[in-house]
């Protein structure tokens, strides 16, 4: 699903955010991003997800090679293959839930009509089908993150991002994240995740961990830790 060769990043200014890194990841897997502030997670993520290009080296999502596709390939490939969610969820203020996940689904060529049935359906999948009337305001914010994750999953998309998911959120809001994001991978969809959370690291079946840009560790639960950069 995911293949990085060599990919480095460096920022405008001369930060090296990542300073060549492989990482392959096959489809179905769920996998913990985990490093300290500052060590090039964001970044690897948002090059991931075709939201910034690399500065050098490949990267391929689901066959696609990125640097071949033009602006707006690389839009299509991501409406129609990869869901994001983020700390703050960033949902639109004033707008319904089932709104908020429908308008998600724009750029996916759906009318109104599928867009609202898809956006109800997905709703109902992260256990709030009796909130999809109520604006972000009158959510929890354990709440406001499945409404974010409905939306991202809407156009049932084979790769979610997850940055910092459960990042805002109590532990038991937390808990109930992981356990949705468990159940996509669970269904099939290949789940990558930045946490800095130890505990929900600690239970991941695979830990990718980065320092200075760079992978340090790739560990499978119940299996020893691969050293990486030889
Ligand atoms: P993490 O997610 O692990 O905290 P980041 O990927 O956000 O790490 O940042 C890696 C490095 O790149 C840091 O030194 C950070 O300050 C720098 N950085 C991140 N985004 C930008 C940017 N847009 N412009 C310049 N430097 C950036």
């Amino acid at each position: 699903m995911i293949s990085l060769t060599d990919v480095t990043k460096v920022y405008p200014g001369g930060v090296a955010a990542l300073g060549g890194v492989s990482l392959d990841v096959a489809a179905g897997e769920l996998v913990g991003i985990v490093g300290p502030s500052g060590s090039g997670k964001s970044t690897m993520l948002h090059v991931l997800g075709t939201l910034d290009r690399p500065t050098r080296g490949e990267v391929r999502i689901d066959g696609y090679d990125v640097a071949a596709l033009s602006d707006a390939g690389l839009s299509a490939l991501r409406a129609s293959r990869i869901g994001f969610v983020f700390q703050q969820f960033h949902l639109a203020a004033g707008t319904t839930a089932l709104d908020n996940v429908a308008d998600g689904l724009l750029y996916c060529g759906l009318r109104r009509g599928e867009r609202r049935r898809r956006a109800a359906a997905a709703l109902e999948r992260v256990g709030l089908g009796h909130r999809m009337d109520h604006e972000p305001n009158e959510l929890s914010g354990g709440e406001k993150q499945r409404v974010a994750i409905a939306r991202a999953v809407a156009g049932d998309p084979p790769l979610l991002l997850a940055d910092e998911p459960t990042g805002a959120l109590d532990s038991a809001s937390g808990d109930g994240v992981m356990r949705l994001l468990r159940g996509l991978q669970a269904g099939g969809t290949t789940v990558l995740v930045i946490t800095h959370d130890r505990e929900i690291a600690a239970s991941l079946p695979r830990q990718v961990r980065m320092r200075d840009g760079r992978v340090v560790a790739d560990v499978r639960a119940g299996a020893g830790a691969t050293e990486a950069g030889r």
